[in-house]
């Protein structure tokens, strides 16, 4: 059977099936050495592109976007640390982590004492290795596990990093899925993150497989789809389409969106915008546990959507917050770190928050002198089992508050009840003749 709308193929995801695939386009893409341009990124958005319909962009190093610059393009093919007899104590073949991303080239020889400043650990989590970058600072460094520094002995190293920063282009990928308005419903992810899963790619992936969806329905709003690297990523597409951005009615930035962790919302700079209120009502009906925390300027690139030039109403979902993991940022954020289960959930709790937004609107009951009477209508008694009286009561909170000033949510806000229920019950007094558009 076709699927016709959003509720009904929100209803129909098996996530037996959908959250093993989204993880199997996580574990293709987690070998690659991602950064904020160069080849990493691009082969990543080509991947993605073999999914949904992407447009790449390629923006020039140099580029002024507000009071950024379009950096240089940073590409790497190897990058080691071999002692004198000749082993690979510290080898970017084997985790893309140790190298420090955007390092500058090197080749010589040096000493523990002079290498020694450009090794990053974490001593306090002595087998991981950390994920540092040096994107704006002229920088060289490789990332090791705490223990395995300590095992380094005073030697004559040769130390390489086969990388070349030149002007070349920022990469970024973008996907316009047309709905019956022109109002559109942003979403961004970043994809500048190396070996990294629950930081990047959890979002990368779900943003992929929430497009492939949205392109089966009809839609009333159009959706744009983002995948950009962090920070630099959205400043340059603000400034290249300071237009198109006065036409996103609502967005989401996906971040840490695949771990075992409850939800957590980060609401918009306004913090009461319907993209605000549809997630918080999405995950309060949801039964498990979540937490919503206020707009801060930091973060990932809701800074730049909701900076005060756009104030655009766009907020930040994830599962575990970003920064208060102990795998964040680190070796440990991999494969397993990420669960299909919880990828299925993410997706599935999206398209419940994106069918609040299609479907949210003003009615004006076109009986508002006392109640009309239902029983006539055949309204008592349209479905069976156990809704009824839930549907009962939707209907008549849906005919009391709808004078044209309260929406669907506010509405099921007000009753209690879920806006699923709610707008059943619209959807039925309107078939009904009871209901007109406000
Ligand atoms: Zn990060």
């Amino acid at each position: 059977m076709p699927t016709t709308d959003l509720a009904q193929l929100r209803a129909a995801l098996d996530p037996q099936a959908i959250g093993p695939a989204i993880h199997a386009l996580i574990r293709e893409l987690y070998p690659i050495c991602r950064s904020i341009t160069g080849d990493g990124l691009r082969q990543t958005l080509a991947r993605v592109g073999k999914e949904i319909p992407l447009e790449m962009h390629e923006v020039p190093s140099g580029t002024q976007v507000f009071d950024w610059t379009v950096p240089r393009e940073w590409n790497i093919r190897e990058a080691y640390v071999k002692s004198s007899s000749g082993e690979r104590v510290i080898d970017f073949r084997r985790h893309n982590l140790h190298v420090m991303n955007y390092s500058v080239p090197v080749r010589g020889q040096m000493s523990l004492a002079q290498l020694r400043p450009h090794l990053h650990t974490l001593p306090d989590q002595p087998d991981l290795i950390p994920y540092r970058t040096s994107y704006y600072k002229e920088d060289w460094g490789f990332c090791l596990p705490h223990r395995q520094l300590e095992e380094m002995a005073e030697d004559e190293y040769e130390v390489c990093i086969d990388s070349t920063l030149q002007d070349g282009h920022l990469t970024y990928g973008e996907c316009l899925l047309k709905g019956a308005s022109a109002q559109e419903v942003l979403v961004s992810c970043h994809a500048c993150h190396p070996s990294l899963c629950n930081d990047n790619l959890s979002g990368v992936a779900v943003a992929t497989f929430l497009a492939q969806h949205l392109s089966q329905v009809p839609l009333r709003y159009s959706y744009r789809f983002l995948f950009i690297p962090g920070t630099i990523g959205s400043i340059t597409w603000l400034s290249l389409n300071e237009d198109r951005a006065r036409a996103i009615a609502h967005g989401l930035v996906l971040t840490c969106i695949g771990d075992r962790g409850n939800f957590t919302y980060k609401k918009s700079r306004r913090g009461n915008a319907e993209i605000d209120l549809a997630v918080e009502h999405i995950l309060k009906h949801s039964g498990s546990g979540h937490t919503t925390v206020e707009f801060s300027p930091y973060g990932y690139d809701e800074r730049q959507y909701c900076s005060p030039g756009f104030n655009l109403a766009v907020g930040c979902l994830m599962r575990s917050h970003h920064g208060q993991f102990p795998q964040y940022h680190t070796s440990a954020d991999d494969l397993g770190f990420v669960d299909p289960g919880a990828l299925a959930e993410s997706l599935a709790t999206i398209l419940s928050v994106f069918d609040v937004l299609e479907h949210n609107r003003s009615y004006v009951n076109r009986n508002p002198k006392c109640e009309p009477q239902l029983g006539k209508r055949g309204l008592y008694s349209v479905m069976g089992g156990n809704n009824i009286k839930q549907l009962e009561m939707a209907m008549l909170w849906v005919l009391n508050l709808s004078d044209g000033s309260f929406s669907l949510l506010d509405i099921a806000e007000r009753s209690g009840l879920s806006f699923e229920v709610i707008k059943n019950a619209a959807e039925m007094l309107f078939r009904h003749d009871l209901l007109a558009p406000a």
